[in-house]
């Protein structure tokens, strides 16, 4: 009995195993099913959004490069500036990735300018930020370090537009553009959002990432201030400086490449897409568009081993310092938009909107590293690109050890953009190295020339040096110590911060 009722037992069990084994089964099938249907679904949405997104573009008015020169003599444009933190361009499909992470942008540009062979000037997001607003390089504007703060000499974007008249709004989440380092100056309103936990249960994070807010908060809140103040008798300069991709947050709908820390990476640059979508399309609807210039841009890339390393802030190699530059005009341009492929960078952002909007630039841009790419844009428009346009420098800097609070060593890397080459001085602890590389046949930085082509380099490392050695024309900036809760926001971003 013992036996067979164990056999029976047995038995029983045998039929209770197949019977959860099928369930399971059918378990598996259905949630594979529903992931499948899901799929679907969720790209019959994507392609739904993208086609009510190009028949919304077709009723927004068209325009040329006569309107772009016009813009000049328009009344109250205002300036929508998104930073997205930690975006490589060559990650776009917008900048011609194979992964579509960038569909809503990728329409955009086509209806818009986009700069091919486009620079930041560092790899971390306060000395970047810092040569960003001023147009100063880096090493002029003297913010290498991580106490450093901007001094209240440098001219920002948001003065220049409060003295037209603009209303300043700035939104962050990232500390290193806090007030406390001088980033709020001319901001009417400069504001870190209140954090909810409204969109927690969709959300992937970066698993190395203590912080788990999202983007939302800050679209929210500017689409709260647009909502009441955007159709007011005043023109506005509203700065959103979006913070999911730099944490590599995304959204179930946007985990389509895969489960890699790089794949993370292109699902939340697909989310920001998205994020972007949802901002700009109640613009459209709010009739907002027919009267904005909007930017997109990034303050640095991010690394994927490449060259045996990850992350920002260490390097100045291109896939650190290529970022994106996309501007929507306050009309669409016909014939897939303006590809302006002559050299720009960071620096020269601002000093463009001055230029196209017809506003005086402020004194200290005289002296300013950036220039205006008007005359680059319009050259383009009419197919005509200027050769010098092309060989335009570009230069990048990091002050090596900035993030080291007991032991301040000045030590530099700087990277050198010229014709059609590409210097990389990199300086450490113990070292310092170069490498030269041809930015035409060997874009990807891989085979360093230094050893053959040494007239070359020595002109590169001549001109780096005289850029990177050159004195903050503001003199040392004053230092803020920043305390162990403000120090532990900034390395909840991932910063080694010793
Ligand atoms: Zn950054």
């Amino acid at each position: 009995m013992g036996s067979l009722g164990s056999s029976n037992n047995s038995s029983e069990s045998g039929r209770a195993d197949s019977g959860s084994r099928k369930r399971i089964l059918i378990g598996v099938v259905a949630v594979l099913l529903v992931t499948v249907a899901g799929v679907f679904a969720i790209g019959y949405m994507r392609r739904q959004a993208e086609q009510q997104q190009q028949q919304q573009i077709q009723l927004w008015p068209s325009g040329t490069a006569q309107d772009i020169e016009d813009l000049a003599t328009r009344e109250n444009v205002n300036v929508l500036f998104i930073l997205v933190d930690t975006l490589r361009a060559d990650r776009m499909s917008a900048y011609g990735y194979e992964r579509d992470t960038t569909p809503i942008l990728k329409n955009l540009s086509r209806v818009g300018i986009r700069f091919d062979r486009h620079l930041a000037q560092s790899s971390w997001t306060k000395a970047s930020m810092a040569s960003l607003w001023t147009s100063f390089y880096p090493t002029r504007t003297g913010v290498v370090e991580y106490d450093d703060i901007v001094p209240d000499e440098a001219k920002f974007p948001a003065e220049v537009f409060a003295e037209e008249g603009y209303r300043t709004i700035g939104l962050y989440r990232n500390g290193w553009v806090a007030p406390v380092f001088g980033f709020g100056q001319g901001f009417e309103v400069y504001k870190k959002p209140i954090m909810t936990l409204a969109s927690r249960p969709n959300q992937k994070s970066n698993p190395t990432a203590a912080h788990r807010a999202n983007d939302e908060e800050i679209v929210k809140a500017g689409l709260e201030f647009l909502r009441v103040e955007g159709d007011a008798e005043k023109p506005w300069f509203l700065y959103l400086h979006l913070m999911d991709v730099h944490e590599y947050t995304y959204d179930e709908a946007s985990a389509v490449f895969g489960s890699s820390y790089s794949d993370n990476y292109d699902s939340s640059i697909l989310w920001t897409d998205t994020t972007i979508d949802i901002f700009l399309g109640n613009l459209l609807d709010w009739g907002l568009l027919r009267n904005t210039v909007v930017v997109i841009a990034s303050d640095h890339g991010e690394a994927f081993r490449e060259r045996g390393h990850e992350g920002h802030a260490r390097f100045l190699y291109r896939e650190t310092t290529e970022t994106p530059f996309i501007m929507l005009l306050p009309f669409r341009l016909e014939n897939g938009g303006i590809v302006v492929s002559s050299r720009s960078r960071n620096i020269d952002i601002f000093p463009t909107l001055y230029d196209m909007l017809g506003i005086a630039p402020p004194i200290e841009l005289a002296e300013a590293d950036g220039i205006s790419l008007l005359p680059d844009i319009l050259a383009a428009a009419r197919g005509r690109t200027s050769p010098e346009a092309f060989r335009r420098e570009g230069f990048a800097h990091l002050q090596q050890g900035w993030g080291q609070r007991k032991r301040k060593v000045e030590r530099s890397t700087f990277s050198l953009t010229s014709g059609d080459w590409r210097y990389i001085h990199q300086q450490t602890d113990t070292k310092s190295s170069e490498e030269l590389f041809d930015a035409r046949s060997d874009p990807q930085e891989l085979k360093d020339l230094s050893a053959e082509r040494t007239e070359v380099l020595e002109s590169m490392r001549s001109r780096g040096k005289e850029l990177a050695e050159i004195d903050p024309i503001w003199g040392t900036p004053e230092t803020r110590e920043i305390n162990e809760l403000e120090l532990n926001q900034l390395r909840a971003l991932g910063y080694e911060i010793e």
